[in-house]
């Protein structure tokens, strides 16, 4: 039984908008940026809700909460999408969904394992507690970045990340077959798990929750914003951006951001934008022109009043660039 099922739209209106203001609240860099009412659970749809971190960076000032994590009470359990930054964030999740529900907490499934997304899941590893990730994400967990990751935030998100943290596994590595998809029902609900992996991360997973027609979609959603791109592998994401469409979401939750219940425009955007970075950037790699020289003669102007792109259009350019090398010394 979802516990707040008969949640009114007043009700909702004032949990965003109380949220809202603890997010502003949470801006001016106190202390009250992790306390409990800065991580009120936002209805996305009948059974989805999501707590929604600060934009920008993880720094100590926000104690590393910048990303966002879902959960979806189904009638028996509640299966969670990813676990958010730090363990303290972790706990906090856990204390979120308790005021939506009394359910347990069966399933936490991770996006992929970049630090923002998972290190919660020392908080939620419990038993009982199944965690499931790509089966690609093992080689993440163990490699080089990830520990050095580790003892970066050690160092500049202390005290929220410190010596005690760990960095969890998941319990079941999730393989695909050639559909990429895998539907499992947990406690009267259809989900769709689908394998997006090289999009973003070596491992990216989306979650379709069926009934709601809700896709949490991780860090390869953004909206109303440029992307951040990065050296990802802007091809893989391209056809990672093929698989919303035909799903047709009533709502999308990013792992960053705000929810949208107006996925088409987001979606053509952050195509379209893509497209554009490896169109430009890949003919200046095949002119042999310098990424200085490029940058300079690619005209941004559509872009250029679309938020985050100061932060981070010249680096989604530059990673673009590195990338069309590689694909065109690859040939
Ligand atoms: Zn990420």
């Amino acid at each position: 039984m979802l516990d707040c099922a008969r949640l009114s739209c007043a009700a909702r209106w004032f949990a965003t908008s109380t949220l809202v203001i603890a997010g502003l609240a949470g801006c001016a860099s106190s202390p009250q940026a992790t306390s409990d009412s800065a991580m009120m659970p936002i209805r996305a749809s009948e059974r989805v809700f999501y707590v929604q971190g600060a934009g920008g960076m993880a720094t100590a000032a926000n104690a590393g909460f910048n990303s966002n994590a879902a959960f979806v009470v189904t009638d028996d359990g509640v299966v969670v999408f990813d676990a958010l930054g730090t363990p303290a964030l972790g706990a906090q999740l856990k204390r979120a969904i308790g005021t939506v529900t009394q359910q347990p907490i069966r399933l936490v499934i991770i996006s992929h394992y970049h630090a923002d997304h998972f290190y919660g899941l020392q908080s939620l590893n419990e038993p009982g507690v199944e965690i499931w990730a790509h089966e690609k994400a093992r080689a993440t967990l163990e490699s080089e970045p990830t520990r050095s990751r580790l003892e970066q935030r050690r160092r500049d998100l202390a005290p929220h990340v410190d010596p005690q943290t760990r960095l969890v596994a998941a319990t079941r590595w999730i393989e695909f077959d050639a559909s990429g998809e895998i539907a499992f029902t947990r406690g009267g609900v259809r989900f769709r798990l689908i394998d997006v992996a090289g999009a973003h991360s070596d491992e990216d997973l989306m979650l379709f929750v069926d009934g709601d027609r809700a896709l949490l979609a991780g860090d390869l959603y953004f909206s109303g914003r440029l992307p951040y791109v990065g050296n990802a592998d802007s091809k893989a994401w391209l056809a990672a951006m093929d698989r919303i469409g035909p799903l047709s979401p009533a709502v999308v939750v990013p792992g960053h951001g705000a929810a949208s219940d107006n996925p088409a425009p987001d979606i053509a955007l952050t195509r379209e934008y893509l497209r554009y970075l490896r169109e430009t950037m890949g003919a200046a790699v095949r002119d042999l022109k310098s990424f200085d020289e490029a940058y300079a003669q690619t005209d941004w102007s559509r872009y250029a009043k679309l938020p985050a792109f100061e932060a981070a259009n010249r680096i989604n350019a530059y990673g673009t660039f590195l990338r069309m090398e590689q694909e065109t010394l690859a040939r």
